[in-house]
């Protein structure tokens, strides 16, 4: 014992193992197997009990041992829910059988789980299981910022990367958009400074949201050590043939994702064949802002249903691998005008065949989730009814071939060409195992007759060993005249003849006694001993020989792991072509045309998500509006006023849907439609607080703002819904104003700014390229009612009161708001009279023309001190007036 600490050597044998197993996976809860189940000791006991509502008891006598435990074979509900919470667990097996070890029984921890590699089989089907790691280099314009992203559930493994001294928000960005379940990085890297030169806090840009965060040593993002091994693995010469070379740091990222498998020993990673590099250049690009504020794929609010999200509407795939690509493409439409055209024509002409439609939908109802299968085949999990569906879903393949063969727009075809179908493990699979097999390989079973000969021949001698048992406890009723004799089979004892206690005393001499329990006596004798030395070795020998049939066939579907996910690919793509075709024939949705212009221009068009919902509710029709914005040449800013609940926020949500939707290669909710690309869609919408990071509900606003104004481009789409609302009236307003006029005369990009300060309609006069919109309501006896039209022209009024009226505010409340209103229109309109004759101009230039240098120099030669505000102004209106001369 020389070496052990007191404390360790104070510890039993087993305890021992336990420290140095803990010692060694400090930052994870440690299951530690001891018999059938899985223990818990210490923190980890406390922690769990709390998480998974187990009840604690100790140890030791002293109790200063918490513990609690799970069944052995019902530990994978209970690690799901762990993993769930964020936790990682590290499972420590007993890697020797109990009953033939010497001392204590050796244990290993042999796999260590966590959020980004345990395979949740309650994983949503339409949702990816993504690990990111992030990794960094060089220094401002020079920062690069690597990506690397693996789903292990699917195989998908892909690395990008941002440069610039942009690259950080970029990347948060692009974090914003995958959502992963778990994230790694090199422990330098947070506490350390980002590009800005801020620190970037463990809770810090990008990382807040995702739930786990896994710090590894840094050594890990080295060029020395990650590349090496990524082409290992990849069985690469070089990284350029799958689009990495120049990308180092994107490859060091895909290298780290690597290395943390190794690490946490995830076996069989076969099916992590395909690394390439993405680029953000080819797809409209979507700040993680606008994915959340246009509910893509997530209702804004959590709790709410998912109905709400452009991803419900639009659902109507058969598989999980087209759910998942959908998903992926609502995040990322396309910005490749040829790409987006291919699959319009696609849809188009599904659109118009339903017999042919309706025939590729049909052969997809058989296909399971291909890739998610072939994962649980490479990770080892597969059982043998997890191949049989795999074998299903194969099955269904050459019928998807047939049926999209029968189609012929371009993106079919070259869909259809190459197809593999995947006759070949079809038929290996169909003839090695059988139709309806066992849950579990160790029951026995699994594989056909006819495969294996030695196989048969066991199988026939432990039947026929069974039916002379069966035999022989006929006999030996007879022969003892004990009608209640058993022969039946434990684990522990194996065969044996059991006789109730009453009847032991008739029990012949030749029965050997081999246990007693209660109420009754076993007995065995030489007969059934050789019997059940026959079925036991037959049964162990064919147990063995299935286990290597059914393992020489896993890895020949390993084998062929990339042909399956290239198959996979296709079928995702052709499933969500079909939903498309299949959502806009039923909905009545018509083709965009897009082009490379700078119009966005719809007729009659519909929001997606709110029509459905007024649809199935019942609650009224969608009022179709239009769109007209060119940002070559024609309005480019379109100002909306109207009052609360007027539809102001639809039309701006609307018209960004459509844009995503039509870039998706989708059709659209609408007469017509034409959009030239969209490089970016900024939103900034409604007021989202986040003060959990120190920032107000202003300051959110403010930082988004100017990410808009310092980023978009004449390209883009610019959604502003109610800015400046957080902050004093006026300082709001002409922030407001300020920014309009920027985004008109400064970027050119097609906005759409819905606003309550009235003033900011005044824009039209003077900004050639500015139109004013309202949405319309109806004044009635009874109150106002919202038209939800969309029609030239400033708001008359905001009619604020009017819906807290019918918001229920109390009478006395909304009658004193309108003697206030009173007061202040009255006051309003004396002020506006005063200023269009004398402040006007000069308002306009303090308030929204920044000084020029040399304005600012002639104010500091004159004595200004002595002047009241009003002759201030008119100074510089006639400093303005001279220095333009
Ligand atoms: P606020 O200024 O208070 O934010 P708003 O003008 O932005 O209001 P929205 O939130 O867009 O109003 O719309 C209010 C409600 O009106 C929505 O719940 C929606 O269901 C309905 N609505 C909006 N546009 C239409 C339309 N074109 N046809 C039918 N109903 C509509």
């Amino acid at each position: 014992m020389t070496g052990l600490s007191g404390e360790m050597a104070s510890l039993s044998p087993a305890m021992r193992q336990y420290r140095a197993a803990k010692d060694a996976h400090p930052d994870t809860l440690l299951f530690f197997r001891m018999g059938d189940f899985y223990e818990l000791f210490f923190e980890d006991a406390v922690v769990a009990a709390r998480e998974l509502q187990l009840t604690l008891t100790a140890r030791d006598k002293a109790k200063s041992v918490p513990m609690c435990g799970v069944p052995y074979h019902a530990a994978e509900s209970y690690l799901q829910r762990l993993l769930r919470k964020g936790y990682r667990v590290a499972i420590c097996e007993q890697m020797e059988d109990p009953k033939l070890a010497k001392g204590v029984v050796k244990r290993e921890v042999t796999r260590v789980l966590t959020p980004g590699t345990a395979i949740d089989p309650s994983l949503g089907a339409e949702q990816s299981n993504y690990l990111v790691s992030v990794a960094m280099s060089g220094l401002g314009a020079a920062t690069v910022c690597g990506l690397g992203l693996l789903d292990l559930s699917t195989g998908e493994f892909r690395a990008t990367e941002f440069s610039g001294t942009t690259a950080w928000s970029l990347m948060a960005d692009e974090l914003g958009r995958l959502r992963p379940v778990e994230l790694l990085y090199g422990a330098g890297l947070l506490g350390g400074a980002n590009l800005a030169g801020e620190s970037v806090e463990e809770d810090g840009a990008g990382f807040d949201g995702i739930r786990t965060k896994t710090a590894v040593e840094e050594w890990v993002f080295s060029a020395e050590y990650a590349l090496p091994l990524l082409r290992n693995h990849l069985k690469l010469h070089s990284l350029d043939g799958v689009g990495l070379g120049g990308h180092e740091t994107a490859a060091i990222a895909a290298g780290a994702l690597l290395h943390y498998m190794k690490a946490t020993k995830q076996g069989g990673l076969e099916h992590v064949d395909g690394l390439r590099f993405y680029e953000r250049s080819s797809s409209l690009e979507l700040d993680a802002v606008s994915v959340r504020n246009l509910e893509l794929v997530d209702p804004l609010f959590s709790g709410e249903t998912a109905q709400t999200t452009l991803f419900y509407t639009l659902d109507a795939c058969c598989t999980p691998m087209g759910k998942r690509l959908l998903r992926a493409t609502l995040l990322r439409p396309s910005s490749d005008l040829a790409e987006i055209e291919a699959r319009l024509e696609a849809v188009a002409e599904a659109v118009g065949d339903l017999r042919r439609r309706e025939a590729v939908r049909q052969a997809m109802h058989g296909v399971l989730d291909l890739e998610r299968l072939l994962g649980r085949v490479a990770l080892d999990s597969a059982g043998p009814r997890e191949v049989i569906a795999l074998g299903a879903t194969i099955a269904c393949l050459p019928g998807v071939l047939g049926a999209v063969r029968e189609l012929s727009a371009s993106r079919w075809q070259s869909l259809a060409s190459g197809f593999d179908a995947l006759e070949d493990l079809h038929e290996r699979i169909a003839k090695t195992i059988v139709e309806e097999p066992p849950v579990s390989l160790a029951d026995g079973g699994v594989i056909r007759a006819g495969v294996n000969e030695e196989l048969d021949e066991l199988r026939e001698l432990s039947r026929s060993g069974r039916q002379a048992l069966a035999a022989i406890e006929e006999r030996e009723r007879e022969r003892t005249g004990i009608g209640s004799l058993k022969v039946r089979f434990n684990n522990v004892f194996g065969y044996y003849i059991e006789v109730t206690k009453a009847n032991a005393k008739a029990a012949p001499a030749d029965y050997e006694r081999k246990q007693t329990l209660v109420n009754a006596e076993r007995f065995t004798t030489p007969e059934l001993k050789e019997y059940e030395t026959k079925i036991l070795t037959a049964q162990e020998r064919s147990g063995e020989i299935e286990r290597r049939i059914f393992a020489e066939l896993r890895r020949e579907l390993l084998d062929a792991a990339r042909r399956t996910r290239e198959t996979a690919r296709r079928v995702a793509e052709i499933d969500l072509l079909a939903c498309f075709a299949h959502v806009a024939s039923l909905r009545g949705w018509v083709r965009p045309q897009v082009d490379a212009s700078g119009l966005l221009e719809f007729i009659g068009a519909r929001h997606p998500v709110v029509e459905r919902r007024l649809e199935e509710s019942g609650a009224g029709r969608f009022v179709p509006n239009s769109v007209h914005l060119d940002a070559d040449a024609g309005p480019s800013v379109l100002l909306i006023t109207g009052p609360n609940m007027g539809g102001k926020s639809t039309y701006l949500r609307q018209a960004a849907l459509l844009v995503i939707m039509a870039q998706c290669g989708c059709f659209v909710p609408a007469e017509q439609m034409r959009l030239g690309l969209v490089d970016r869609i900024y939103t900034r919408i409604g007021a989202s607080d986040n003060v959990a990071r120190g920032r107000s509900t202003f300051m959110v606003e403010m930082t988004e703002t100017a990410a808009i104004l310092n980023t978009a481009t004449n390209r883009s789409l610019v959604l502003l819904d109610e800015m400046g609302r957080g902050t004093a009236t006026y300082d709001g307003l002409s922030l407001a104003w300020a920014t309009v006029e920027h985004l008109h005369n400064r970027i050119g990009a097609r906005t759409l700014f819905a606003t309550h300060y009235h003033e900011l309609t005044l824009l039209s006069e003077r900004l050639e390229r500015l139109r004013n919109l309202r949405v319309t309501v109806k004044e009635t006896a009874a109150g106002i009612v919202f038209l939800h039209a969309v029609e030239a022209g400033p708001a008359s009024k905001s009619y604020g009161i009017e819906v807290a009226r019918l918001a229920g505010l109390p009478a006395g409340v909304i009658a004193r708001a309108r003697e206030v209103l009173k007061l202040h229109e009255r006051a309003e309109s004396q002020q506006v009279r005063e200023a269009a004759t004398d402040y006007a101009p000069a308002m306009q230039m303090t308030m929204f023309t920044p000084l020029s240098q040399r304005i600012v120099d002639r104010i500091a030669e004159v004595d200004v001190d002595g002047l009241t505000p009003r002759e201030a102004l008119h100074l510089l209106a006639e400093l303005q007036q001279e220095l333009k001369g």
